[in-house]
């Protein structure tokens, strides 16, 4: 039995990252993922791409960055505890919520049964001032409502995923991270290290170590202080009634 905590769950939770791009599970949430493992819900991943072209070095092919990228993935999930994850090889920066997308998502659902999903915010195009949202993460959040619903759960929708035996799944909440609008906030201050160091393992996008480091320490709450900060994770939350 796992306590109630600030989330309402009295009881262990399946929950599922799908996200666009190897980086985006530490980066967008995660502190609350090393909450999660620790309150002993089953955390995993489904990336939508191998974050191919997530460099600007002419010498490095995006299938090499692939390879190099997947190798920090798994070892940045493996600083919050998180053991599963799986790829649908989607080409990075070429996300579009079409019906393929739709159905590939709706598979994932069916045959992970999660009861919490978690993706990015679509209608999110300017998450801080300065910044333009990537139109990989607003597709990934698209794809993923658009299969939620009403595709996952309901059986007329890709009747060929039900002649393979996939059953419809209704996931009990789907949480948007990186949101345009938050309504649910959880103080993450004891898991920012964590969060950190999973980043670290992402060496191909965080550049300078030092730099980065001040970087991610500096995003604290503005009613807290360098000395004493608190940190928080922000989402959306939708609770399917
Ligand atoms: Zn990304």
């Amino acid at each position: 039995m796992i306590a109630a905590a600030e989330e309402g769950w009295d009881k262990k939770q399946k929950i599922l990252l799908i996200l666009a791009h190897p980086d985006d599970p530490e980066f967008f949430c995660g502190a609350t993922v090393a909450r999660w493992v620790e309150l002993g819900h089953e955390v995993s991943y489904c990336l939508l791409t191998k974050g191919d072209k997530g460099g600007d070095d002419f010498d490095v092919t995006p299938g090499t960055l692939a390879g190099i990228r997947e190798v920090e993935q798994r070892r940045a999930a493996a600083v919050l505890g998180v053991k599963k994850i799986r790829y649908l090889d989607f080409e990075d920066g070429y996300l579009v919520a079409d019906i393929q997308a739709r159905r590939a998502i709706t598979r994932v659902i069916r045959e992970e049964k999660p009861d919490i999903l978690v993706s990015c915010d679509p209608t999110n195009y300017i998450p801080r001032a300065g910044y333009l949202n990537h139109p990989d993460h607003r597709a990934a959040g698209q794809m993923v409502c658009d299969a939620v619903f009403p595709c996952a759960g309901n059986p007329h929708y890709f009747p060929e995923l039900l002649k393979e035996g996939l059953l419809p799944h209704k996931v009990k909440e789907l949480w948007f991270s990186l949101p345009a609008v938050a309504d649910f906030i959880l103080d993450v201050t004891r898991y920012w290290e964590r969060k950190i160091q999973a980043l670290y393992e992402h060496k191909s996008q965080i550049g300078d170590k030092e730099a980065f480091t001040k970087r991610m320490r500096g995003r604290h709450t503005p009613d807290s202080s360098p000395e004493s900060p608190r940190y928080e994770e922000r989402f959306r939350r939708i609770v399917f009634s």
